[in-house]
């Protein structure tokens, strides 16, 4: 039988998941982990670039990422779920990568521009979040992974990782597989607040661990046509979350598409198509709530996944890490096992 193919991707550990990260990666990490074998990263280290300031965010989030993988049907027996700071390997990889990669390049990165806006670093701008592109093209390449499922965004990082393994290949020995990115069927799910895409950090997001009042609550108060004054007016249905959302979730389509009719013309309000929406969320996620409840009964089973989990991946990056360390000739007979 061929050797299975592999998958990395993962999530930083700043908050809990929401229905961005589920169209842009999970759900796509869940279909695909019985074909692949599947590495998720939980990456505490590269969150910690910009919450260097407040590692109990990710300490206390991290359970909670777990919990929602499990919910929405990651199975821990298909995929591995690893901590980031628990793999010392990465880091190392990373150090090796950061000749490979120029300054220049790195500050034309246009995800870490936009980020670096949004955060306000400015002159302040610390070097390990420059360089977090290096340290992900570790994460990818230390499991050799063929496939990364991820939203629009991560897309220039697989950019740059490419770059970083042909350097690497090229320069010492052909041993980093190059991946390809794999963005879901939304590629970039915008937030509730129509403004850029759905994050954690600009608590614009709905969560798959809101309960039905929340949700509600959330879409009632959500942007929509800012040119619609009256709910006679006609407005519009691209660019606009609330529709962006009914496409994405609402397994009506005819109801969407009939909203969408009315919307246009004038014929209906914004209320009663958030309704729609509200209830649509609602019954896609219940199932996922009914999940993680049980879930939260057993912390201990989370850390014995968390466990199991970094001690596969330890072993496949240790293997990765030797065969780096051959290519680039500093594989010493002195080396410290
Ligand atoms: P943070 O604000 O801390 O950066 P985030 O909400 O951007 O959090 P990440 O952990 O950075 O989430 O992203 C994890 C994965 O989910 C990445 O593959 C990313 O591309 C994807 N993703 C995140 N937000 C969206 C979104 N709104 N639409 C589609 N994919 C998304
Ligand atoms: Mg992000």
């Amino acid at each position: 039988m061929a050797k299975k193919k592999r998958i990395l991707t993962g999530d930083r550990p700043t908050g809990p998941l929401h229905l961005g990260h589920y169209v842009g990666s999970l759900a796509n990490r869940v279909k695909l982990q019985h074909d692949y074998e599947t590495f998720i990263l939980i990456a505490d280290v590269q969150a910690l670039t910009d919450h260097f300031e407040h590692p109990e965010i990710l300490r206390q989030n991290i359970r909670e990422v777990v919990k929602d993988y499990l919910s929405v049907g990651i199975d821990p027996e298909k995929s591995t779920i690893v901590v980031q700071s628990m793999i010392p390997e990465i880091a190392e990889l990373a150090v090796y990568y950061l000749n490979l990669v120029t300054v220049a390049r790195l500050q034309r990165n246009p995800t870490v521009k936009d980020e670096m806006q949004q955060k306000g670093f400015e002159a302040n701008l610390p070097a390990g979040f420059l360089v977090y592109p290096v340290h992900q093209a570790a994460d990818i390449t230390i499991f050799q992974a063929n496939l990364v499922p991820v939203g629009k965004d991560q897309l220039p990082m697989i950019e740059q990782t490419k770059e970083i393994v042909r350097r690497f290949n090229a320069l010492y020995k052909e041993v980093i597989t190059e991946p390809e990115g794999l963005v879901g069927d939304v590629a970039r799910l915008p937030g509730t607040d129509g403004q850029g895409k759905m994050s954690k950090s600009i608590g614009n997001a709905i969560y798959l661990a809101d309960d039905a009042e929340t949700v509600k609550k959330k879409v009632m108060q959500m942007y929509t046509d800012p040119t619609r004054l009256r709910a006679t007016d006609p407005g519009h249905v691209e660019g606009n979350p609330v529709f962006s959302y009914h496409d994405a979730f609402n397994p009506n389509k005819e109801e969407v598409a009939e909203l969408k009719d009315r919307y246009r013309k004038g014929k209906v309000g914004d209320v009663e198509v958030k309704q729609r929406l509200h209830e649509a969320l609602n019954a896609f996620l219940e199932p996922i709530r009914e999940k993680r409840a049980t879930l939260t009964q057993d912390e201990k089973r989370i850390d014995e996944i968390l466990i199991e989990g970094t001690h596969r991946a330890l072993s496949v990056a240790q293997h990765t890490l030797s065969e780096v360390r051959s290519a680039m000739q500093i594989e010493y007979p002195f080396r410290r096992t």
